[in-house]
């Protein structure tokens, strides 16, 4: 009986319609605007297609390339929350494959190895998962390469958006690492970090920089969503 259904008895998580699909093809086309121009090292929204934004020539980023899905705001944001303050994991699919949709869309360079930004030990246990890397699973999937335990946090930092951006950089300065286990792995290869959320870009950069000094050949971004310029 259940498979006659089949299509229709997953409601989806904005618009609560009943369909096939927990983010629904209606609510991508009108939320997801992938003509979107953006900086193509830092994934900034810009107002049209050209070279890197202002702050990437003034001081570019250590990953050569930055994709990001959306911006972050309605409905992703409410939809990213669930993700990993709600234990909402069933949104990591329809949320990977719209980051997988941007990647095959922007064309960027295939890495050899995907892996996630990491969380701490502690916050691991009591989030129980880590949200960046269900999102990672997903699109790893897709792209067909193979993801990796590349990093580890050895800080917990606390909840970024309090802190300036000095604070913030003092605060992630040390604490990324790459296990010994994994650089042999990693030595040579271009590495996908994906991230849920990219907001100043500082937590992405600090473990782009992390894979680049343990001997990454290059470290490319993907994010489902980036924080508009302020
Ligand atoms: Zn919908
Ligand atoms: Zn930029």
């Amino acid at each position: 009986m259940l498979a006659a259904f089949g299509s229709t008895t997953t409601l989806c998580a904005v618009c609560r319609r009943w369909g096939g699909l927990r983010v629904c093809a209606a609510c991508v086309a009108s939320h997801a605007d992938d003509s979107a121009a953006r900086c193509p090292r830092c994934a900034l929204r810009l107002p049209v297609r050209s070279a890197p934004c202002v702050e990437c020539l003034r001081d570019a980023p250590p990953q050569t390339h930055t994709v990001c899905a959306v911006d972050y705001g309605f409905p992703w944001d409410t939809l990213l929350r669930r993700l990993k303050f709600e234990g909402q994991v069933d949104l990591a699919r329809p949320l990977g494959r719209l980051l997988a949709q941007a990647i095959a869309a922007a064309a960027t360079p295939d890495p050899d190895l995907v892996t996630a930004v990491p969380l701490s030990p502690t916050r691991l246990a009591s989030r129980g998962y880590n949200q960046a890397w269900l999102i990672a699973r997903q699109v790893a999937a897709a792209r067909k390469r193979p993801i990796v335990h590349l990093l580890e946090r050895h800080l917990d930092t606390p909840e970024q958006a309090s802190l300036d951006r000095a604070q913030r950089l003092a605060n992630l300065r040390s604490a990324f690492g790459v296990p010994s286990a994994a650089q042999p792995r990693l030595r040579g290869r271009r590495v996908a970090l994906v991230d849920d959320v990219m907001t100043t870009g500082a937590t992405v950069a600090e473990c782009a920089g992390t894979l680049l000094s343990a001997g990454a050949a290059e470290v490319q971004v993907w994010a489902v969503a980036r924080t508009p310029a302020g």
